[in-house]
């Protein structure tokens, strides 16, 4: 090294220094040149490598940053404490994630005491009893016999149906959910849905081709007069299959609060602070 030294500048040096100084003062200002020569190299190699390693963390947190900033987010939309739970839920406004299962919204199983027979076993709330037998009447007189199939049903009768049906024909979970609610998330418990066939082409019961009766097209044209809309048409936000013959309450407050005020309340700090 030290001679390596010499040999590039040997004239310089020679000529500066003179032949009688001796090595060691004379290698002194060489040596640290070259050794502030390599430190530099080191330093800008120190430097450059740290950069370069934090370019590629840099990109690499640009690249996973943004999944995990979308987690919090959507999982505030639940909770809905945060500040930004506005903005965040603003997304998906008509079903909050926490109340929804394979589609179908969370509802309360009706009391024994609030329900009415409407026909046989068939029951409901009794201001929906009510409001469906005026509206059979009504039908009758112009000749088209509206059927009740199934009225209030248990979170019980629910799971019976949904689980035992489901393995019967070989359903997952999500194709079973296609075609009926999970067990605490039935229209039915709540004792305002009711399914309805025609008493004239009972072979439509539970069809789809129920849409093609004579029943079916009295009900789109007058059942909104008796309190009653279709909980599923086609292509409805919630992703259930079309079920011409599933129609529910909503003609008073407590039934219209049931069914709409959860999907479309904004939660906000406001709504959510007041007692
Ligand atoms: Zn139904």
């Amino acid at each position: 090294m030290d001679k390596a030294g010499f040999s590039e500048q040997p004239q310089n040096l020679s000529g500066v220094f003179g032949e009688d100084i001796p090595v060691a003062l004379r290698d002194t200002p060489d040596a640290t040149r070259k050794l502030s020569l390599r430190t530099l190299i080191l330093v800008i190699g120190g430097v450059g490598g740290f950069l370069l390693l934090a370019l590629i963390t840099g990109f690499f947190f640009y690249m996973t940053a943004p999944k995990t900033a979308i987690d919090p987010q959507s999982a505030s939309t639940s909770t809905a404490t945060t500040p930004d739970a506005d903005t965040s839920n603003s997304v998906n406004p008509t079903v909050k994630p926490s109340d929804a299962l394979l589609g179908h919204l969370k509802y309360p199983e009706a009391p024994e005491s609030e329900l009415m027979a409407i026909s046989g076993g068939i029951k409901m709330r009794k201001a929906a009893a009510q409001r469906y037998q005026a509206m059979t009447q009504a039908a009758r007189k112009e000749g088209v016999i509206l059927v009740p199939i199934s009225g209030f049903r248990s979170v019980k009768q629910q799971e019976q149906l949904f689980f035992a049906v489901g393995a019967q024909r070989n359903q997952t979970p999500s194709q079973r959910a296609a075609l009926s609610a999970p067990p605490g998330h039935s229209e039915h418990h709540t004792g305002y849905a009711v399914d309805i066939g025609d008493g004239a082409v009972p072979a439509t019961n539970l069809q789809s081709n129920f849409e093609n009766t004579k029943a079916f097209n009295w009900l789109q044209a007058n059942a909104a007069r008796f309190g009653f809309e279709m909980s599923f048409p086609k292509d409805n936000s919630q992703g259930v299959s079309y079920e011409p013959w599933h129609w529910r309450f909503v003609g008073d407050r407590h039934s219209l609060e049931l069914f709409y005020q959860a999907r479309n309340l904004q939660p906000s700090s406001t709504s959510e602070s007041t007692p």
